[in-house]
């Protein structure tokens, strides 16, 4: 341990925990309920931020917090929070009061989050992203009278009655107060925080935290896995969520760096795993499902400085530990957490081990001062082996709900087992047992609580919003694993005949009022729901039906002919799902781009035909695509395809990128709601027929003849990804030449010509020799491989060279001369600058960092061109995967503002 963390521990008077190693076996007749409790003396009476306080004494000069280039020492974190507690004070902020904070993550926040602890008040966290309806709940729920936010967020907040304190544009006014610590008001039994979850009757609860269930964990995290000077913490978790507050507070009490991922990069692997790697994060926290994507990562090997993975929120599968020690191979660090919010973010954990004889991860043991109890329904403890509810007690456990003293009774019910310091139980509603060696396995639960990607749903808080549409008569929400094993939200409506409402309707509706992983990947209409012989909702039987169920949403019509049986079979193959009738949409089934690729690629393959992917969005069955294939039906080649036609606003047209497909853009058509319509832009040449254009100029003042049968005259709205962002600037620059006026032009990840360099060569060796280290020989071995790979490519196989353009492409001959066709235009277009101004959305995309030591201009070179300047934007993402989930919602949303 290092001084710092000595000292505070010293001061705090902890006796050292046991080793939780999941290895120590109970003996036999050793009554567990009485061995799974680990207690320490009670620590100091300290809120946490004078615990920051005394970090700060210990480190003022040392980095607290960092967000990419911006960082405040301990000194300067501390003085500022101070500056904002005293304002907080002087408006009449003390104990008990809320103060609620709407910020990205950012250094604000933590100056927020301190500044309204030091005044005395608990915060009240507000997720920007979430909708407004729900906002207005939290905000009218806590009546509370001041909230914390940044400029660009006023104009999103709902009405409210509170007073609005800027952090960044009022930020003088605020540093005009003293920069001293504030005095103490209060006590670890007043609030720290109070943070809503799901409600199981239609609305949110909030779960109100007093500061010593925070303390007790920060101080049992301190003593179990000892933070010091040279831990960097990422902080990744939305602060509306409770893991955040160890995130946050844990390095800042422990004298560690706080290092904040950039708003939005919490959702993006490959700028997580870059984060890590360049940071030399040693402690993060994830939820499974992100631990998995971000393994998948290549260059998750150059994570090897993480110490500690806090996996948590949900079950954490066996498989998925096993592929932990494959990918990472360290011991000892992955380590899965269980705890519910109303007991002060964690009450157990087990510290991952390789082969064990579990079936699935137990969740381990109680950690410090913190009572398990797993009882059956008459709250008696079950024997070893034996499912039971999980209670737990302790000193961590919430104050209760706020403002809803019912729903408090029921879940935190007297201790029946007289405890010392737990007169309280806190009935989780999850089944556990125990295990022969004292660890506790999680089973189930007994409601219908569900996680989807760690986030907990009340699945009635979904139903009561899909009532409350006037075209919804019933509705049951189930969560469902997919082929992989992650659960879905699935959501069966009974519409009112009168007013039958379509899917993308309910799902506006919904997206409206609850935060985005609480609405339902599909909807499913049913005549009505199946019932049991008692005359209830069977659920079971919803759970049962294959998770197809085509019948139940169109009648179910099997294969007429020889093409649609193949084509069906195709389907079935490439969905997972048998049987699918002739009139099922590819989409509702759960077909995305990919899986659109993966089947016209086998169609070709089978039956010959060429088409191209956005086919689909018009003919989406297997009977329109059989009709096409048996040339019953002859679709218009165009090069305009209405991804979304409907809507008031004026059409977005959206230029193909290398490969020329635009079914890509399909995602971020319908995110952008319906009233955006959204056209794509693909090229001659598709179906194999037609030649594609070799010049740019060719291609956009033929785009232009096609926007013009939708759009006749400007403004106009135009974009383009990748390659098509150099089409759509020549479409702009023909378009100012005829007098038409271009309203917004958006490049969609466009690197133009000379917009990067290579840095010199002594910084790529060391690059290199830093890499070398850090990946071991390996490193060295896959680049010569590499190298030597890419000049065999290059000379033998000349679609190869163009992979990394046209990932996810087959490698046909179609596709080949489209690639080449725009490939020869790229290399002969003559740039010109541009009268306008250009919106550039751009990504951190790793793989254009996979040539070590390559620098690009941030504006990707537009800032030469447009005379009119560059408006940039960061987005989630890699060059290949900016439009797809969960990047492409930040995406809708940005553009969405962009269009006004
Ligand atoms: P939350 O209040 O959002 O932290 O959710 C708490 C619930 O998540 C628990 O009651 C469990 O149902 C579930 N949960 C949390 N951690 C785990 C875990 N490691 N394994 C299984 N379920 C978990």
């Amino acid at each position: 341990m290092n001084n710092n963390c000595q000292n505070l521990s010293q001061n705090l008077n902890i006796k050292p925990n046991i080793q939780n190693d999941g290895l120590t076996d109970i003996h036999e007749g050793q009554s567990l309920h009485f061995w799974h409790e680990i207690s320490t003396s009670q620590p100091q009476n300290l809120c946490i931020h004078q615990m920051f306080e005394h970090q700060v004494k210990r480190s003022p000069d040392a980095i607290a917090v960092k967000l990419e280039n911006q960082y405040l020492t301990y000194r300067q974190l501390n003085q500022k929070a101070n500056q904002l507690a005293h304002h907080l004070r002087k408006l009449g902020v003390g104990p008990e009061v809320l103060v609620s904070i709407c910020v990205e993550r950012s250094l604000e926040m933590v100056v927020g989050l301190l500044g309204i602890l030091k005044a005395g008040g608990a915060y009240v966290p507000l997720d920007p992203n979430y909708p407004s309806e729900r906002l207005a709940f939290i905000l009218a729920d806590t009546k509370t009278p001041f909230i914390l936010t940044q400029g660009k967020l006023v104009s999103q907040l709902p009405p409210h009655q509170a007073k609005v304190i800027c952090l960044d544009s009022e930020w003088e006014k605020i540093a005009a107060n003293s920069q001293e610590n504030p005095v103490c008001t209060t006590t670890i039994d007043n609030l720290i925080y109070t943070i809503y979850t799901s409600g199981s009757t239609g609305k949110p609860k909030g779960v109100m935290i007093p500061h010593q269930g925070i303390l007790n964990q920060l101080l049992w995290r301190q003593e179990t896995f000892k933070l010091n000077a040279n831990d960097k913490v990422l902080q990744t978790i939305s602060f509306s969520f409770d893991p955040s507050v160890w995130q946050i507070f844990w390095p800042l009490c422990c004298g560690a760096q706080l290092i904040l991922a950039r708003p939005g990069g919490h959702q993006d692997p490959s700028y997580l795993v870059q984060v890590i790697a360049k940071q030399k994060i040693t402690v993060i926290a994830l939820v499974p499902s992100l631990l998995r994507v971000l393994l998948e990562e290549p260059s998750i090997k150059n994570c090897r400085c993480l110490r500690h993975i806090f996996c948590g929120g949900e079950p954490l599968p066996i498989e998925l530990i096993e592929y932990f020690f494959e990918r990472l191979n360290l011991n000892h660090v992955l380590h899965n957490c269980y705890g519910p919010t109303e007991a002060s973010i964690d009450a157990t954990f087990w510290t991952c081990q390789r082969q064990i004889k579990y079936t699935t991860a137990p969740i381990g043991r109680p950690i410090t001062n913190t009572q398990i109890y797993i009882l059956n329904e008459n709250l008696q403890h079950v024997s070893t082996g034996e499912i039971g509810e999980l209670h737990i007690g302790g000193i961590s456990l919430a104050r209760g709900y706020l403002n809803r003293p019912d729903l408090t009774q029921q879940k935190f019910i007297p201790n029946p087992f007289n405890h010392k310091n737990s007169s309280r139980l806190y009935k989780t509603g999850d089944l556990v047992r125990y295990l022969p060696d004292g660890n506790i396995e999680f089973i189930g639960r007994v409601d219908q609580q569900v996680k989807i990607r760690g986030f907990r749903i009340e699945l009635g808080e979904i139903e009561t919003v899909l009532n409350q549409h006037s075209g919804v008569s019933q509705s049951v929400v189930i969560a469902k694993k997919d082929k992989i094993g992650n659960n879905q939200l699935l959501a069966y409506v009974v519409p009112h005949q009168q007013q039958i409402p379509n899917s993308i309707q309910i799902r506006r509706f919904v997206q409206g009022k609850l935060p985005e992983y609480m609405v339902p990947s599909r909807f499913i209409f049913l005549d009505q729901l199946p019932l049991n012989p008692n005359g209830k909702i069977d659920r079971q039987a919803l759970h049962d039906t294959n998770l197809s169920t085509p019948e139940l949403e169109t009648k179910f019509v099997a294969p007429q002919n020889e093409i649609e049986r193949q084509i069906t079979q195709i389907w079935e193959e490439i969905l997972g799902i048998q049987p699918i009738g002739i009139k099922d949409n590819f989409f509702d089934l759960g077909g995305n781009s990919l899986l659109a690729v993966k089947m016209f690629w086998q169609i070709e393959n089978r039956l010959g035909t060429n088409l191209p992917l956005a086919t689909l969005l018009q003919s989406g069955t297997i009977e329109a695509l059989s009709a096409i294939i048996s040339k019953k039906y002859y679709p218009k080649n165009r090069s305009l395809v209405a991804i979304q036609p409907h809507g008031s606003r004026p059409p977005f047209f959206c230029v193909h990128g290398m490969g020329g497909e635009v079914l890509c853009f399909r995602d971020l058509a319908l995110r952008l709601g319906d009233d955006q319509p959204f056209y794509g832009l693909q090229p001659k040449g598709l179906d194999a027929i037609e030649t594609p254009y070799t010049r740019i100029e060719d291609m956009a003042s033929h785009y232009l003849q096609e926007i013009r049968t939708i759009q006749p005259q400007g403004p106009y709205f135009l974009g383009g990804f990748s390659f098509g962002g150099l089409v759509v600037l020549e479409m702009a620059q023909q378009l100012h030449q005829q007098g038409e006026e271009v309203e917004k032009l958006v490049i969609f990840d466009t690197c133009l010509p000379g917009c990067s360099q290579r840095s010199p060569f002594w910084k790529r060796i060391i690059l290199h020799l830093d890499n070398a280290i850090q990946q071991g020989p390996n490193y060295l071995l896959h680049k010569t491989t590499s190298w030597g790979l890419l000049v065999k490519t290059y000379f033998q196989d000349r679609y190869k060279r163009y992979l990394p353009i046209t990932k996810d492409l087959p490698e046909t001959e179609r596709y080949l001369k489209i690639v080449d066709a725009n490939y020869q235009a790229k290399n002969d277009y003559k740039f010109q600058t541009y009268p306008g101004r250009i919106t550039l959305f751009r990504t951190e995309d790793k793989h254009r960092y996979d040539v070590v030591g390559m620098e690009y201009d941030p504006q990707f070179g537009w800032g030469n061109l447009a005379m009119g300047g560059v408006d940039v934007h960061y987005v989630p993402g890699s060059h290949f995967s900016l439009f797809e989930e969960p990047h492409v919602q930040i995406m809708a949303e940005k553009l969405r503002s962009v269009l006004g």
